[in-house]
């Protein structure tokens, strides 16, 4: 590649164009030099497929910057062992469509399939299948410890009739004569004889023709069918979680590989137990005299009943924490804690028998059995005194 000329050069542009002024310059070019505007001139289509590279890389932010510090030398790993190669790193069809479509006419058609292997395919060649999308809700039980489901989907997928090839059964795919079965055809005359490659027009790049077509999906391959599918939800997930599976999307056409399936996760909100991360809070009533007197209490997990020791004088809102007993973590290496918070609940419909017992005992009790209510009023008591000297 020595001696080959600058990139600005050919444009004729200084270093400091802008994009617009690049494209301006590649147009008038472009115009110029096409190919189909110099019939049987091998110089203008040289000239052509030149320009052609130098906007290809003018006009690629990070190669221009790339050839700016190094030069040519810069773009070796850009494009292939041959370097630049029209057919296949000239990704600018869009702009040069844009460009020379005022002057051919209907553009469109014009490139369709004409730079063969250019990233295009013929609309009955082989196509993947879509990725589709699908939310599920489950529980908390199935979020903590996985579960599995049947899912079914209506979704697009391969014929079982002809098994995705289109032919009726009983008859086959023929192979394209106008092509040998390559799905292209190539001819001399032209734009650039190297690459002169077009999507077959008989069998639209397929290859094969399909002489009596599949009644049940008229010849397309795909039907849209009812799709069962095993689900297995990984404990630890939570809402937000996606799972994929792959080749489970949309089947694909002609022989193209299935789509994916992403299932988005939804867990729903929980009876007994909240969640934050790997981690599960419960709140549990406990008999008001078992707080005072302390003594065992069960409480729930998601692996079962757990039993509980308070002290005497368990406070209100105290919280137990059980390591182990929360969330297992996706990689399955951890698991979250259960924190229980202990609710003494004041005792309901009470028996007289139970109020006078209730008197007695609030007639035995003093100031001493409230410390914190007698701190607090301590702490309110400055509180009003401060307020009165600012008043007085
Ligand atoms: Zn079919
Ligand atoms: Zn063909």
């Amino acid at each position: 590649m020595a001696g080959k000329k600058d990139y600005y050069e050919m444009l004729g542009q200084p270093k400091t164009a802008s994009a617009d002024e690049l494209k301006k310059a590649y147009r008038k070019l472009a115009m110029k030099y096409h190919p189909d505007r110099n019939p049987d001139d091998a110089s203008a289509e040289a000239r052509f497929k030149e320009v052609s590279e130098a906007y290809e890389v003018l006009s690629d932010e990070k190669k221009r910057r790339q050839y700016d510090q190094f030069g040519h030398d810069g773009l070796k790993s850009a494009f292939g062992p041959g370097g630049f190669d029209f057919s296949r790193d000239f990704t600018h069809f869009g702009d040069l469509q844009d460009i020379l479509g005022s002057i051919f006419g209907d553009s469109g058609g014009m490139f369709d399939g004409f730079f063969g292997g250019g990233g295009r395919t013929g609309r009955n060649g082989p196509m993947r299948g879509a990725d589709l999308r699908f939310d599920i809700e489950i529980d908390l039980e199935e979020a903590v410890f996985g579960s599995k489901r049947e899912i079914t989907l209506p979704m697009m997928q391969e014929c079982e009739d002809c098994k995705g090839t289109g032919a009726a059964s009983g008859s086959v795919k023929e192979t394209c004569r106008h092509c040998s079965g390559r799905g292209a055809v190539e001819s001399s005359g032209g734009f650039f004889n190297i690459q002169m490659r077009q999507t077959c027009p008989v069998c639209r790049g397929e290859g094969s023709i399909i002489t009596n077509p599949c009644k049940a999906c008229d010849g397309s391959g795909r039907r849209r069918m009812r799709k069962r599918i095993t689900l297995r939800i990984p404990p630890g997930v939570e809402t937000g979680s996606r799972l994929r599976l792959a080749g489970k999307g949309e089947g694909g056409a002609q022989g193209g590989p299935s789509g994916d399936l992403y299932v988005q996760i939804h867990v729903r909100s929980h009876d007994v137990f909240a969640r934050t991360d790997d981690d599960l809070y419960c709140e549990v009533p406990v008999p008001y005299e078992t707080a005072a007197l302390g003594g065992e209490v069960e409480v729930p997990t998601v692996d079962g009943y757990a039993k509980i020791k308070l002290a005497q004088c368990t406070e209100a809102g105290k919280v137990f924490r059980l390591r182990g007993k929360g969330v297992p973590s996706v990689d399955g290496y951890n698991r979250g804690d259960m924190h229980i918070k202990i609710l003494p609940e004041v005792p309901n419909h009470l028996s007289s028998a139970q109020k006078k017992l209730l008197n007695e005992l609030r007639s035995s009790l003093g100031e001493k059995n409230y410390p914190g209510m007698k701190a607090f009023s301590k702490r309110v008591k400055v509180f009003f005194e401060r307020k009165e000297k600012m008043d007085g």
